[in-house]
């Protein structure tokens, strides 16, 4: 006997939209592998029993989507498409945002972007599927599931996951400053600095990679944005930044970047000193050399 496909239903609590056109991209282009999957798109919230849902819950939507939730058929599963339903994303803090949407609803699939791709909503959705059979089966859901859907290429310039070089990160902070979403967090420790990138926050629009003075920061065109909500918090990049001992007063010093060095003492050839030794000294240093 054949199983009964997978009812899915969509809702839009309060997305700019470009999600839910990349969610209709993937659900009526064949090549994003939706028609190979048992499901089916319903229009009545009562049938479904996966339910997606874009947008990062607006204060509006709020009630709408309680509605919607008592009125799933038992059981099912719950996947988030677009950072925005997963942490607000760039609406974080707005006024007239009440979300995550999971304040709300357990969620069991998130999809990062802004928007994201086709094939990660795929991904997804099939992820979804996953997780409902599990739960039909009286099985917990797992910590991870491997990716089910696999080939996926994006162009050489996307703009996927941001990365950190940290041995030339300064930890200058201009890309926490300059993120939109607030995706960025450098933390001092007694050593230096770790540099988080929260990819659940990121919206993928490139402002600290253009604004990094040392180039440190980077868009890789890795699209791996889809994760269970257990790896909510955890889908991080995470940089080590160490403080280095002045060779000259033995202070404790950020190394700086080579590149801005150069161009800062140009005409004074400190560059042979100038990784070794801490602000301090270099000053004191290029005083000499100029004025000694
Ligand atoms: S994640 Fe981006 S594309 Fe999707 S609703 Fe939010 S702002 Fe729009
Ligand atoms: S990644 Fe670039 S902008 Fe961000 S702290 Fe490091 S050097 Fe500064
Ligand atoms: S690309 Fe960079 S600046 Fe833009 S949201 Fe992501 S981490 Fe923040």
């Amino acid at each position: 006997m054949s199983t009964p496909p997978v009812k899915l239903f969509r809702i839009n609590t309060g997305s700019c939209n470009g999600c839910d056109v990349e969610f209709v991209a993937t659900a009526f282009v064949d090549k994003f592998q939706i028609s190979s999957m048992n499901v089916e798109l319903v229009e009545n919230v009562e049938e479904s029993n996966l339910l997606v849902i874009t947008g990062p819950l607006t204060s509006k939507s709020e009630s709408f989507l309680k509605k919607y939730i008592s009125k799933l058929k038992k059981p099912y599963a719950v996947v988030g498409v677009g950072t925005c339903s997963i942490s607000c994303g760039i609406f974080r803090d707005s006024y007239s945002i009440n979300g995550p949407i999971d304040k709300f609803i357990d969620v069991n699939v998130n999809v990062a972007g802004c928007p994201p791709r086709p094939e990660s909503i795929a991904e997804g959705i099939a992820k979804g599927i996953k997780v409902l059979e599990l739960k039909s089966e009286g099985e917990e859901t797992p910590q991870k599931i491997e990716q089910i859907l696999i080939g996926f290429e994006a162009p050489k310039k996307f703009r996927g996951r941001m990365s950190l070089n940290e041995t030339i990160c300064t930890a200058c902070r201009t890309c926490e400053t300059v993120c939109p979403s607030t995706a960025i967090k450098i933390t001092k420790t007694q050593n230096g600095f770790i540099h988080n990138i929260w990819h659940n926050s990121c919206c993928y629009c490139g402002n600290c990679a253009f604004f990094c003075p040392t180039g440190a920061i980077y868009s890789t065109n890795n699209f791996d944005t889809v994760k269970l909500q257990n790896e909510k918090f955890s889908d991080l990049n995470t940089g080590i930044i160490n403080l280095s001992t002045c060779s000259s007063c033995g202070e404790s010093y950020m190394p700086p970047s080579s590149g801005l060095l150069g161009k800062a003492y140009i005409h004074n050839n400190l560059k042979k000193l100038n990784k070794s030794i801490c602000s301090k000294c270099r000053k004191e240093e290029n005083f000499k050399r100029m004025y000694a």
